[in-house]
């Protein structure tokens, strides 16, 4: 694994659980609105965190701490990741993946074996702009993989988009709500300026928190049964 750094605690990025977040290097995708461009564009000489260092660590919060979400970057890029998982997991963690769907091989090998506590699977456009937003040609048919596998698992899961006014519409987040299965939950995150990947959006906005809410109350008038919440940033 090519880990960059981790957080030690979070509260807020595995539901239900006090947790650590670690990040990987490397992504295949070039979302505009990136907010680790540093990930994204890391060079092979970049500093890493070592797999030692971070082991050490959840060794010293063992029954302090039940959670691991591995984040990126895009985590499913490493060859060796379910070995990680597994590792993380002998320590009596629970493991949460955070993916962008672009490898669903990986993705389905570890829904298979049980490897995963929760998975939360990012959409990033509606279909007809997938390619666009992700700077990735077959980011769509495999997101579309992606989904299926987890609509087709017992493993505690949800899909997500982030959002903001300069890229995505009112319509963009319904055509994404229709890729969707029911009885999904749906998180639609709004985008919080910190960092992105292209400069040009780095002064851009998120939505006002009532936009934000309308856009969910339109969604949810056409999707009924897909479970949709709102989370103020990522
Ligand atoms: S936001 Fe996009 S570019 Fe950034 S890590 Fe996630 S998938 Fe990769």
């Amino acid at each position: 694994m090519r880990l960059a750094h981790y957080e030690p605690l979070s509260l807020s990025d595995f539901p239900g659980r006090l947790a650590t977040t670690v990040f990987t290097v490397g992504c295949n995708f070039t979302c505009p609105y990136c907010h680790n461009p540093e990930l994204v564009t890391a060079m092979e000489d970049t500093p890493q965190l070592t797999e030692d260092a971070f082991f050490a660590f959840l060794e010293r919060r063992r029954g302090k701490l039940n959670g691991v979400c591995i984040t990126g970057g895009e985590p499913t890029l490493h060859a060796d990741l379910a070995g990680f998982v597994g590792r993380i997991r002998a320590l009596g963690y629970a493991v949460k993946l955070d993916t962008n769907g672009s490898n669903p091989e990986t993705l389905g090998h570890l829904l298979e074996t049980g490897s995963l506590d929760y998975v939360a699977m990012d959409v990033k456009a509606p279909p007809s702009r997938y390619s666009d937003v992700t700077g990735n040609p077959y980011a769509l048919v495999l997101a579309e993989t992606s989904i299926r596998l987890l609509a087709q698992c017992d493993t505690v899961h949800e899909y997500r988009t982030t959002i903001l006014p300069l890229l995505f519409s009112e319509v963009d987040v319904d055509n994404i709500a229709r890729m969707l299965p029911p009885g999904s939950r749906y998180v639609i995150q709004n985008f919080v300026p910190t960092k992105t990947l292209d400069p040009n959006l780095l002064h851009a906005r998120g939505f006002e928190p009532g936009d934000l809410e309308t856009i969910a109350d339109h969604t949810r008038l056409l999707y009924p049964l897909l479970h949709i919440s709102t989370r103020g940033g990522i």
